[in-house]
Protein backbone atom coordinates (compact mmCIF):
# COMPACT_ATOMS: atom_id res chain seq x y z
CA UNK A 1 0.00 0.00 0.00
CA UNK A 2 1.30 3.42 -1.33
CA UNK A 3 2.23 5.68 1.86
CA UNK A 4 -0.94 8.37 2.67
CA UNK A 5 -0.41 11.57 2.15
CA UNK A 6 -2.57 14.25 3.92
CA UNK A 7 -2.46 17.61 2.59
CA UNK A 8 -4.98 19.67 4.89
CA UNK A 9 -4.68 20.28 8.57
CA UNK A 10 -8.22 19.00 8.93
CA UNK A 11 -7.46 15.87 7.44
CA UNK A 12 -3.64 15.69 9.50
CA UNK A 13 -5.83 15.89 12.95
CA UNK A 14 -8.41 12.99 11.58
CA UNK A 15 -5.08 10.91 10.26
CA UNK A 16 -3.17 11.44 14.09
CA UNK A 17 -6.88 10.92 16.12
CA UNK A 18 -7.09 7.69 13.92
CA UNK A 19 -3.75 6.36 14.38
CA UNK A 20 -3.44 7.20 18.24
CA UNK A 21 -6.04 3.98 18.59
CA UNK A 22 -2.80 1.60 18.19
CA UNK A 23 -0.78 3.79 20.69
CA UNK A 24 1.48 6.67 20.79
CA UNK A 25 2.02 8.87 18.03
CA UNK A 26 5.68 9.87 16.72
CA UNK A 27 6.20 13.52 15.39
CA UNK A 28 9.03 13.71 12.77
CA UNK A 29 8.48 17.85 11.46
CA UNK A 30 10.89 18.42 8.21
CA UNK A 31 11.17 20.86 4.95
CA UNK A 32 11.77 18.35 2.78
CA UNK A 33 14.52 17.64 0.39
CA UNK A 34 14.59 14.86 2.57
CA UNK A 35 18.21 13.08 3.19
CA UNK A 36 19.45 10.04 5.80
CA UNK A 37 19.82 12.97 8.58
CA UNK A 38 15.76 13.29 8.49
CA UNK A 39 15.97 9.49 7.87
CA UNK A 40 17.21 8.80 10.97
CA UNK A 41 14.77 10.69 12.77
CA UNK A 42 11.86 8.66 11.39
CA UNK A 43 13.38 5.37 12.16
CA UNK A 44 13.84 6.76 15.44
CA UNK A 45 10.36 7.53 15.67
CA UNK A 46 9.59 4.29 14.82
CA UNK A 47 11.62 2.73 17.44
CA UNK A 48 9.12 4.85 19.74
CA UNK A 49 5.55 4.63 18.39
CA UNK A 50 3.72 2.45 15.85
CA UNK A 51 2.68 5.60 14.13
CA UNK A 52 5.58 7.85 12.88
CA UNK A 53 3.85 11.06 10.92
CA UNK A 54 6.40 13.53 8.85
CA UNK A 55 5.34 17.07 7.91
CA UNK A 56 6.88 18.37 5.05
CA UNK A 57 6.09 22.06 5.07
CA UNK A 58 8.66 24.88 3.95
CA UNK A 59 7.28 27.27 6.47
CA UNK A 60 7.36 30.34 5.03
CA UNK A 61 7.82 32.39 8.62
CA UNK A 62 10.64 31.07 9.81
CA UNK A 63 12.66 32.36 6.49
CA UNK A 64 14.10 36.38 6.59
CA UNK A 65 13.03 38.59 3.66
CA UNK A 66 16.79 37.84 2.13
CA UNK A 67 16.68 34.27 2.61
CA UNK A 68 16.46 31.16 0.67
CA UNK A 69 12.54 30.81 0.87
CA UNK A 70 11.48 30.69 -2.99
CA UNK A 71 15.01 28.63 -4.57
CA UNK A 72 14.29 26.01 -1.29
CA UNK A 73 14.77 22.91 -2.89
CA UNK A 74 11.59 20.59 -3.33
CA UNK A 75 11.23 17.20 -4.21
CA UNK A 76 7.96 15.22 -3.14
CA UNK A 77 7.92 12.10 -5.16
CA UNK A 78 11.42 11.48 -3.57
CA UNK A 79 10.57 12.66 0.04
CA UNK A 80 7.66 10.50 0.13
CA UNK A 81 10.00 7.20 -1.09
CA UNK A 82 12.43 8.06 1.94
CA UNK A 83 9.61 8.96 3.99
CA UNK A 84 8.01 4.96 3.44
CA UNK A 85 11.74 3.57 3.11
CA UNK A 86 12.68 4.63 6.85
CA UNK A 87 9.11 3.23 8.03
CA UNK A 88 6.99 6.32 8.30
CA UNK A 89 3.07 5.99 8.57
CA UNK A 90 1.57 8.37 6.99
CA UNK A 91 2.79 12.17 5.46
CA UNK A 92 0.95 15.59 6.18
CA UNK A 93 2.45 17.93 3.18
CA UNK A 94 0.21 20.76 3.37
CA UNK A 95 -1.37 22.16 -0.11
CA UNK A 96 -0.11 25.63 -0.13
CA UNK A 97 1.28 28.03 2.66
CA UNK A 98 -2.58 29.13 3.08
CA UNK A 99 -3.62 25.53 4.71
CA UNK A 100 -1.23 26.39 7.40
CA UNK A 101 -1.54 30.67 7.76
CA UNK A 102 -4.59 31.38 6.45
CA UNK A 103 -5.62 34.67 6.11
CA UNK A 104 -6.91 35.79 9.22
CA UNK A 105 -4.22 34.16 10.71
CA UNK A 106 -2.52 36.39 13.95
CA UNK A 107 -1.13 34.65 16.37
CA UNK A 108 2.66 33.85 16.92
CA UNK A 109 4.58 32.11 19.43
CA UNK A 110 7.52 33.99 20.95
CA UNK A 111 10.72 31.99 22.29
CA UNK A 112 12.68 33.57 25.51
CA UNK A 113 16.17 34.05 25.82
CA UNK A 114 17.51 30.72 24.24
CA UNK A 115 16.34 31.96 20.87
CA UNK A 116 18.18 34.96 21.37
CA UNK A 117 22.07 34.30 20.84
CA UNK A 118 23.67 32.96 17.58
CA UNK A 119 20.97 32.01 14.83
CA UNK A 120 18.20 33.98 16.52
CA UNK A 121 21.00 37.04 16.16
CA UNK A 122 22.15 36.35 13.06
CA UNK A 123 17.90 35.73 11.75
CA UNK A 124 15.59 38.03 13.42
CA UNK A 125 11.97 36.30 13.97
CA UNK A 126 13.79 32.52 12.65
CA UNK A 127 12.95 30.93 15.79
CA UNK A 128 9.44 32.58 16.56
CA UNK A 129 8.63 31.42 13.00
CA UNK A 130 9.98 27.61 14.02
CA UNK A 131 8.23 27.77 17.76
CA UNK A 132 4.63 29.41 16.03
CA UNK A 133 4.74 26.53 13.38
CA UNK A 134 6.23 24.06 15.40
CA UNK A 135 3.45 24.67 18.06
CA UNK A 136 1.38 24.08 15.29
CA UNK A 137 1.98 20.60 14.11
CA UNK A 138 2.12 19.43 17.96
CA UNK A 139 -1.45 20.96 18.62
CA UNK A 140 -2.97 19.63 15.46
CA UNK A 141 -1.16 16.18 15.67
CA UNK A 142 -1.36 15.91 19.84
CA UNK A 143 1.83 13.25 19.53
CA UNK A 144 3.67 11.73 22.34
CA UNK A 145 7.06 12.38 21.03
CA UNK A 146 8.50 14.35 18.52
CA UNK A 147 11.88 14.15 17.05
CA UNK A 148 14.75 16.88 15.73
CA UNK A 149 17.95 16.70 14.38
CA UNK A 150 20.97 18.00 17.10
CA UNK A 151 22.38 19.34 13.97
CA UNK A 152 19.89 22.60 14.86
CA UNK A 153 21.38 22.22 18.27
CA UNK A 154 19.76 25.97 19.51
CA UNK A 155 16.36 24.71 17.46
CA UNK A 156 16.16 21.45 19.43
CA UNK A 157 16.65 23.57 22.76
CA UNK A 158 14.22 26.17 22.09
CA UNK A 159 11.14 23.91 20.90
CA UNK A 160 12.24 21.50 24.46
CA UNK A 161 11.69 24.94 26.18
CA UNK A 162 8.55 26.19 24.48
CA UNK A 163 7.21 22.62 24.92
CA UNK A 164 7.86 22.28 28.89
CA UNK A 165 7.00 26.39 29.18
CA UNK A 166 3.27 25.39 27.29
CA UNK A 167 2.79 22.23 28.67
CA UNK A 168 2.15 21.20 25.04
CA UNK A 169 2.43 17.51 25.98
CA UNK A 170 4.91 16.87 23.17
CA UNK A 171 8.49 15.27 24.66
CA UNK A 172 10.56 16.81 22.39
CA UNK A 173 13.74 14.76 21.35
CA UNK A 174 16.79 15.18 19.93
CA UNK A 175 19.15 12.46 17.72
CA UNK A 176 22.66 12.98 16.73
CA UNK A 177 23.80 14.64 13.60
CA UNK A 178 23.91 12.27 10.64
CA UNK A 179 27.87 13.39 8.34
CA UNK A 180 28.60 12.79 4.45
CA UNK A 181 32.09 10.55 4.56
CA UNK A 182 34.01 13.23 4.39
CA UNK A 183 32.64 14.99 7.62
CA UNK A 184 29.92 17.21 5.97
CA UNK A 185 26.94 17.36 7.83
CA UNK A 186 23.82 16.48 6.10
CA UNK A 187 21.46 19.23 4.92
CA UNK A 188 18.77 20.36 2.11
CA UNK A 189 20.89 23.17 1.69
CA UNK A 190 24.23 21.07 0.42
CA UNK A 191 22.32 20.55 -2.94
CA UNK A 192 23.17 24.47 -3.85
CA UNK A 193 26.52 23.84 -3.11
CA UNK A 194 28.97 23.86 -6.45
CA UNK A 195 31.65 21.24 -7.09
CA UNK A 196 34.17 23.64 -6.25
CA UNK A 197 33.18 24.85 -3.24
CA UNK A 198 31.81 21.60 -1.90
CA UNK A 199 35.68 20.49 -1.49
CA UNK A 200 35.51 23.15 1.18
CA UNK A 201 32.44 22.39 3.25
CA UNK A 202 34.53 19.57 5.80
CA UNK A 203 35.89 22.67 7.00
CA UNK A 204 33.39 22.64 9.81
CA UNK A 205 34.11 19.29 11.39
CA UNK A 206 37.69 19.82 10.93
CA UNK A 207 37.31 22.76 13.18
CA UNK A 208 35.24 20.65 15.56
CA UNK A 209 38.29 18.21 15.51
CA UNK A 210 40.40 20.66 16.16
CA UNK A 211 38.82 22.36 19.02
CA UNK A 212 38.46 19.11 20.49
CA UNK A 213 42.03 18.35 20.29
CA UNK A 214 42.84 21.32 22.39
CA UNK A 215 40.30 20.74 24.93
CA UNK A 216 42.35 17.36 25.28
CA UNK A 217 45.32 19.27 25.14
CA UNK A 218 44.11 21.58 28.18
CA UNK A 219 42.36 24.44 26.54
CA UNK A 220 39.52 25.61 28.75
CA UNK A 221 39.15 28.87 27.12
CA UNK A 222 35.75 29.38 25.29
CA UNK A 223 37.31 32.58 23.75
CA UNK A 224 40.32 30.80 22.30
CA UNK A 225 38.09 27.73 21.14
CA UNK A 226 36.07 30.02 19.27
CA UNK A 227 39.04 31.67 17.97
CA UNK A 228 40.92 28.34 16.84
CA UNK A 229 37.67 26.98 15.23
CA UNK A 230 37.73 30.46 13.20
CA UNK A 231 41.13 30.22 11.94
CA UNK A 232 40.58 26.13 10.93
CA UNK A 233 37.71 27.52 8.70
CA UNK A 234 38.91 30.24 6.91
CA UNK A 235 42.19 28.79 6.38
CA UNK A 236 39.64 26.90 3.72
CA UNK A 237 38.48 30.28 2.47
CA UNK A 238 35.01 29.71 3.98
CA UNK A 239 33.37 33.32 5.55
CA UNK A 240 32.77 32.34 9.08
CA UNK A 241 29.99 33.89 10.24
CA UNK A 242 30.29 33.15 14.24
CA UNK A 243 32.23 30.43 16.22
CA UNK A 244 31.44 30.16 19.76
CA UNK A 245 31.23 27.70 22.25
CA UNK A 246 28.39 27.68 24.44
CA UNK A 247 26.67 25.49 27.46
CA UNK A 248 24.80 22.84 25.94
CA UNK A 249 22.02 23.23 28.10
CA UNK A 250 21.48 26.93 28.72
CA UNK A 251 23.31 28.12 25.55
CA UNK A 252 25.10 30.73 28.13
CA UNK A 253 28.94 30.90 27.68
CA UNK A 254 30.68 29.23 30.18
CA UNK A 255 33.38 30.20 32.38
CA UNK A 256 35.47 27.72 31.05
CA UNK A 257 34.89 24.88 27.94
CA UNK A 258 33.82 22.30 30.14
CA UNK A 259 32.66 18.91 28.75
CA UNK A 260 29.07 20.22 28.82
CA UNK A 261 29.60 22.66 25.96
CA UNK A 262 29.32 22.93 22.84
CA UNK A 263 31.11 24.52 19.89
CA UNK A 264 28.99 26.06 17.22
CA UNK A 265 29.16 27.30 14.21
CA UNK A 266 27.91 29.74 11.15
CA UNK A 267 30.02 29.77 7.63
CA UNK A 268 29.40 30.82 4.44
CA UNK A 269 30.44 28.76 1.79
CA UNK A 270 30.02 30.81 -1.76
CA UNK A 271 25.93 32.45 -1.10
CA UNK A 272 25.16 29.56 1.33
CA UNK A 273 24.63 29.32 4.59
CA UNK A 274 25.45 25.92 6.54
CA UNK A 275 25.92 25.47 10.43
CA UNK A 276 27.32 22.52 12.41
CA UNK A 277 28.09 21.99 16.08
CA UNK A 278 29.28 19.68 18.12
CA UNK A 279 30.12 18.58 21.86
CA UNK A 280 33.80 19.41 22.98
CA UNK A 281 33.86 16.66 25.73
CA UNK A 282 33.75 12.85 25.20
P1 LIG B 1 14.80 20.65 8.01
O1 LIG B 1 14.09 19.88 6.94
O2 LIG B 1 16.14 21.19 7.59
O3 LIG B 1 13.92 21.66 8.69
O4 LIG B 1 15.15 19.59 9.12
C1 LIG B 1 14.14 18.80 9.71
C2 LIG B 1 14.72 18.07 10.88
O5 LIG B 1 15.80 17.25 10.44
C3 LIG B 1 15.31 19.02 11.93
O6 LIG B 1 14.99 18.51 13.22
C4 LIG B 1 16.77 18.96 11.66
O7 LIG B 1 17.57 19.24 12.80
C5 LIG B 1 16.94 17.51 11.24
N1 LIG B 1 18.17 17.32 10.48
C6 LIG B 1 18.59 18.06 9.42
N2 LIG B 1 19.81 17.65 9.02
C7 LIG B 1 20.17 16.64 9.85
C8 LIG B 1 21.33 15.82 9.96
N3 LIG B 1 22.37 15.94 9.16
N4 LIG B 1 21.34 14.88 10.95
C9 LIG B 1 20.29 14.74 11.80
N5 LIG B 1 19.18 15.49 11.74
C10 LIG B 1 19.11 16.43 10.79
Amino acid sequence: MPLAVVTSAHDFRRACQEARVDGELALVPTMGYLHAGHQSLIRAGAQRAPTVAVTIFVNPAQFGPSEDLSRYPRDLQGDLRKCEEAGATFVFAPGSPVEMYPPEFQTRVEPGPLAQPMEGEKRPGHFRGVCTIVAKLFALSRAEAAFFGEKDFQQLRVLQQMALDLNLGTEVIGRPIVREPDGLAMSSRNAYLSRVVRLSAPARSKALQAARTAVGAGEIDPARLGALARDVIEEDDVKVDYAEVRDAVTLETPGCAISTSRLFLAAFLGKTRLIDNGALGE
